[in-house]
């Protein structure tokens, strides 16, 4: 265990060279409180300290150099917030301007003219003239080790650490002593032994060297591998761990019979034939739900690959054992569709079916709330008005989330509250599918079960790319298909910083498409997020009922709703939007018997992510395909619902690429824990330790509070 003195527990401040300055500096910009916690703050990247770039061949383009000459003149030039540093550098091949906006008075002081400098920035143009803003400078002194060096490590930093003595090369200095002299007390190894000689991982201290001080790139490879490892696996256990724990404690409803309501829809009422992954995973929900333990299970499966019913056939068993059940949804429309194709689906099953969400007010939601409460409602459909407390179940057996973006843990604890005496068994329905990766972290103490393929007879969705220039093209297109019988959406973007611009954008759309398919021939419908239920509503009917053949609307629509007869889907800015929203709004269409089409409209001129985002779009249907793509365009963090969940600050893991790395890990912490559950072994005893210590604040996604 570690001692009261060990060295990673000082606080940053009585870290030689830091201070009482620095260390608020350090705690405010970078949230390191101890020496432990600047250890475990990793470089970002390296900076090959073997290669110098030359002044003369240096221009915007550039971008991150090295150089090495003689700083000859400082200067301090301009007044106020306009006063700057301005620094002269030559080596042997031309003369370059140094500029510093911040720290000033205290670079002038410190830098050396005349002396030899290592300068490292990024070129910049200005004035047609190229100059590095801030660049770190190195002195080169006959002592200087850092010189020695191949590669440098770069820390995240910011402007007022860098001009306060703390950038990269003074936390290289700072770090120097303390990872020279870590020892095992210090930093125990968290690993047993026979992992780390399974794969051939350093010890934990040389990795750490590894990493902040690295003698070449074999090095830094090793050291970046176990460390990453560490980091998944420690979470897989940690996670696997709740799981565990979870069904070893929490007892559930067991719905122990297949009863009238599931026999007499499957015989009767079930309008075609579940697909093989289908009747799966609808044997899969049915063990969790007859064991006796509360299932907590995620479904994943494509756009229109029938998640919803399968979530209802599961609802019919919680019927048959007397229970009731409710489905949730995260938006009004997508709540009332469900509610809608549910109440269809059970007609004549003598099944109550009901619809709560805020816009369900006065009597006629008091009455709803008694007829909950009294066990006459048997299904319950709705928004988050769901989980608030005047609802209350007479007995809630199973609950279902349909989760485009996912509700917040409080949220889900407070739906488990609703059961009695145990809470509902859960189960979870994604409406785009996540990659694996990201599965297995966010939801990584679920069970999952998948629906990888679709009904039967599905067309794929021809899509195709068009700039403005083909506007009437497109139009003729869609005259044409209308023509048919078949129905077209149209979509615009609404992103909340530019909502009223985006409305604008929308509205001028709708009046574009008004000029040219005019009434009477043609009735267009047009929903937006500034609509009132009740308006977006009727709105969304008309559309339904084929009283209208154009939908205008906003992502409003990029959820669940489903109108067979509609063949069309145009999407308006498409590089406004990302690939699992076009995916999801793509796959509004080609739900019923005819070739559907998708056209994504866009500007000429398109950053590479667009084009690479558009292509992939028409390159493929396949959602699964198409969200690893998601990731790996845009990272991890920016993947819907990852940044609520804790469960993503990983230091050093990229699920984008470290795929591998997490496989491994989540089966090596698997095989752990069927053979040592508890962690009693004496090999087990350092992850315990570990795992009390450092993963404490992970709560998985299923966490009861
Ligand atoms: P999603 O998984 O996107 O929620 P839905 O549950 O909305 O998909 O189903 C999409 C459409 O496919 C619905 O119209 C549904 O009735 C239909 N469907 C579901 N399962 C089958 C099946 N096995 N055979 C034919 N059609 C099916
Ligand atoms: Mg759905």
């Amino acid at each position: 265990m570690t001692r009261p003195d060990n060295i990673l527990d000082r606080p940053i401040e009585y870290l030689k060279g830091v201070g009482p300055m620095r260390g608020d500096m350090l705690k405010k910009e970078l949230s390191i409180f101890t020496v432990g916690d600047m250890l475990h703050a990793y470089p970002f990247r390296y900076v090959d300290k073997t290669k110098f770039h030359r002044v003369r061949d240096l221009n915007e383009d550039s971008g991150e150099v090295q150089l090495r000459g003689i700083l000859r003149r400082v200067n301090v030039m301009g007044e106020g917030r306009k006063k700057r540093l301005v620094g002269r550098f030559r080596d042997d091949t031309g003369v370059l301007e140094l500029v510093w906006f911040k720290g000033v008075h205290y670079l002038e002081k410190q830098l050396i003219v005349g002396g030899e400098y290592v300068v490292y920035g990024r070129v910049s143009a200005f004035n047609s003239k190229v100059n590095i803003a801030h660049p770190e400078m190195e002195l080169v002194t006959p002592e200087n080790t850092q010189l020695a060096e191949t590669f440098a490590p770069v820390y995240s930093s910011t402007e007022k650490l860098n001009t306060k003595g703390l950038d990269s090369k003074n936390r290289r200095k700072l770090l120097r002593p303390v990872v020279d002299q870590l020892t095992l007390a210090d930093l125990p190894e968290n690993l047993p032994q026979y992992l780390v000689e399974k794969f051939r991982f350093p010890t934990r201290i040389e990795a750490l060297r590894g990493i902040h001080f690295p003698k070449d790139a074999r090095q830094l490879e090793k050291a970046k591998n176990r460390l990453k490892f560490e980091e998944l696996f420690f979470l897989q256990l940690r996670l696997l761990q709740l799981k565990n724990r979870r069904k070893g404690a929490i007892r559930g409803h067991v719905f122990a019979k297949i009863g009238d309501y599931f026999n007499d829809f499957f015989s009767q009422k079930l309008p075609f034939e579940l697909t093989g992954a289908q009747k799966r995973v609808v044997k899969e929900i049915r063990r969790d739900l007859g064991s006796g333990v509360q299932m907590n299970r995620l479904l994943q499966g494509d756009v229109g690959s029938g998640k919803t019913i399968v979530g209802l056939m599961n609802m019919l068993i919680a019927l048959d054992n007397g229970f009731q059940a409710c489905l949730m949804a995260p938006t009004e429309i997508l709540a009332r569709q469900h509610f809608q194709s549910i109440s269809e689906y059970v007609e004549g099953l003598d099944i109550e079916v009901d619809f709560l969400s805020g816009s369900v007010k006065g009597k006629k939601r008091r009455e709803l709330l008694e007829r909950l409460e009294a066990g006459e409602i048997h299904i319950l459909i709705g928004t988050h008005a769901l989980i608030e407390d005047p609802v209350v179940f007479h007995n809630l057996g199973l609950a279902i989330i349909d989760e485009q973006h996912r509700f917040g843990v409080k949220q889900r604890a407070r739906l488990w509250k609703k059961g009695k005496p145990y809470p509902p068994h859960v189960l979870v329905m994604t409406a785009t599918p996540i990659p694996r990766t990201l599965a297995m972290t966010l939801y990584g103490d679920l069970d999952v079960s998948v629906i990888d393929e679709l009904p039967p007879g599905r067309k794929q969705v021809k899509t195709v790319h068009k700039t403005e220039n083909h506007r009437i093209q497109v139009f003729e297109f869609m005259r044409a298909e209308i023509k048919k019988g078949r129905q077209v959406y149209v979509v615009y973007p609404l992103i909340e910083e530019s909502e009223k611009l985006d409305l604008k954008n929308l509205e001028e759309g709708y009046e574009a498409i008004s000029r040219d398919f005019p009434q009477p021939e043609y009735q267009i419908s047009i929903v937006h997020g500034r609509m009132k239920p009740a308006d977006k509503e009727f709105e969304m009917q008309r559309f339904i009922k084929q009283q209208t053949q154009i939908m205008v609307a906003t992502t409003v629509i990029e959820v669940g709703v489903n109108v067979p007869n509609a063949s069309v889907m145009v999407i308006e800015n498409t590089e406004r939007f990302g690939l699992s929203q076009l995916h999801q709004l793509r796959g509004r269409v080609g739900r019923g018997a005819e070739q559907s089409f998708c056209i994504l409209m866009s500007s000429f001129k398109l950053s590479a992510d667009s084009k690479e985002r558009i292509q992939t779009m028409c390159r493929t249907n396949d959602g699964f395909e198409i969200a690893e793509a998601d990731l790996r365009l845009r990272g991890p963090g920016n993947i819907e619902g990852t940044q609520q969940s804790g469960i993503m600050s990983l230091r050093l893991a990229d699920l984008a690429k470290d795929n591998q790395i997490l496989v491994t890990a989540r089966e090596v912490a698997m095989r752990i824990l069927e053979n040592d559950p508890q962690l009693e072994k004496e090999v087990h005893q350092s992850l315990k330790a570990y795992l009390a210590k450092y993963m404490k604040g992970i709560k998985g996604w299923s966490r009861i509070s």
